[in-house]
């Protein structure tokens, strides 16, 4: 049996399954192993292809939830170890998923084991294999099922990278939210020599895209940098030199903070696009992956700040940055904050940890578990 005080030997055995979005490949049943030795309840929770587990210990408040997914992107190319064998190379633990984020939860488990189970409170994993996917046999549908058994946590933390540097560097306490919008314009098709015949919808398209990217939406909140609009592709599919195209489309993301929603953005495109189209005849669909939200101050994020600055001296940044997270599922159920490993190795080949900071972060997460359970 591993001794599941040190976070290397979970971490090496959650690694070493090749726990590819939505595969789980034995990861949950390693997980619910160490749990349950540790007296958590456990609870297999399936959704469509996807396998969920929620565990708890103790049943009173207040109600801590760490969150996490066991699932990793694929390799990719250019590794010099093999991604799936959890190779210890001069104290560097390197493997997909080592940061993001299977190192974080063997993190989580340590500082539990050393807490040991006298205290107050109760303490619960929300761990998903769908994260890196399309999430919506995840983290939504888990949190829908707590609520309905009034498991709904009093805070959670959840375990991605946050530390652009080292560990200590930042939290997270809000995420911008992200729309991706999908632009087409349809005109005439005929001979580029007799345009007058035709009607195309290339320079409509032209327009309505620059007037849409004429200026910044935002300078940046208190909390947020400014929102971004990223155009992703204009396409017409035409490979013919003298065929005027009969349709155009443009793709686009958007990262927005606090001082949009999807809905006020929506009405932006559809205002702007009308204005700068003049009669063109268009279309847009819009799709949401996410809003933007943001935890307020308060003793929660003070009690897990603190707990790094206990270990580490630092006063982590309270970041809203980078891309979206379950975080924002989390955050219509109650305070959320995310804290985990470094940054700098996710989704990349070699990714990696020193077992320092495997070490730091078991410390970190038994002292929020102390702040908050025991204060
Ligand atoms: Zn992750």
């Amino acid at each position: 049996m591993t001794d599941l005080s040190a976070p290397l030997g979970l971490a090496r055995d959650l690694i070493q399954r090749r726990s590819i979005t939505p595969q789980d490949d034995g990861c949950l049943e390693v997980l619910k192993r160490a749990l349950t030795s540790l007296g958590f309840t456990c609870h297999d929770l399936p959704f469509g292809e996807v396998r969920n587990l929620y565990a708890r210990r103790g049943n009173a408040s207040p109600h801590f939830c760490f969150a996490g997914h066991t699932d990793v992107v694929p390799p990719g190319q250019g590794w010099s170890v093999d991604p799936f064998e959890a190779q210890l190379v001069d104290g560097v633990l390197f493997g997909r998923g080592a940061v993001d984020m299977k190192g974080a939860i063997a993190s989580f488990v340590a500082a539990v084991a050393r807490l040991g189970d006298k205290h107050p409170g109760s303490i619960s994993l929300l761990i998903t294999g769908d994260e890196e996917g399309i999430a919506t046999h995840g983290t939504v549908k888990v949190l829908d099922w707590m609520k309905a058994k009034g498991e709904t946590p009093d805070c959670c933390l959840v375990g991605e990278p946050t530390n652009p540097k080292s560990i200590g560097d930042a939290v997270k306490v809000g995420r911008r939210g992200s729309l991706n919008g999908r632009l087409t314009v349809n005109g005439i098709q005929g001979h580029a020599a007799y345009p007058h015949l035709a009607d195309n919808p290339l320079p409509r398209l032209l327009r309505i895209l620059t007037a849409l990217t004429a200026k910044p939406l935002d300078q940046g909140s208190a909390q947020f940098e400014p929102s971004t609009f990223t155009l992703t592709t204009i396409d017409t599919g035409n490979a013919a030199t003298n065929v005027i195209p009969a349709q155009a489309k443009a793709g686009f993301n958007i990262r927005f903070n606090d001082l949009h929603s999807s809905a006020s953005l929506d009405a932006w495109l559809r205002k702007t696009i009308a204005e700068a189209g003049g009669d063109a005849d268009w279309k847009l669909d819009v799709e949401v992956s996410g809003e933007s939200f943001l935890t307020p101050q308060g003793p929660f994020v003070d009690a897990v700040c603190d707990a790094i600055k206990d270990v580490t001296g630092k006063n982590p940044e309270r970041s809203t940055s980078g891309g979206t997270s379950d975080a924002r599922f989390i955050t219509r159920h109650c305070p959320v904050i995310e804290f985990g490993l470094g940054g700098a190795s996710m989704h990349k080949s070699d990714e990696r940890v020193p077992l320092e900071d495997l070490e730091n972060l078991t410390r970190i997460y038994r002292r929020v578990l102390e702040r908050v359970l025991m204060s």
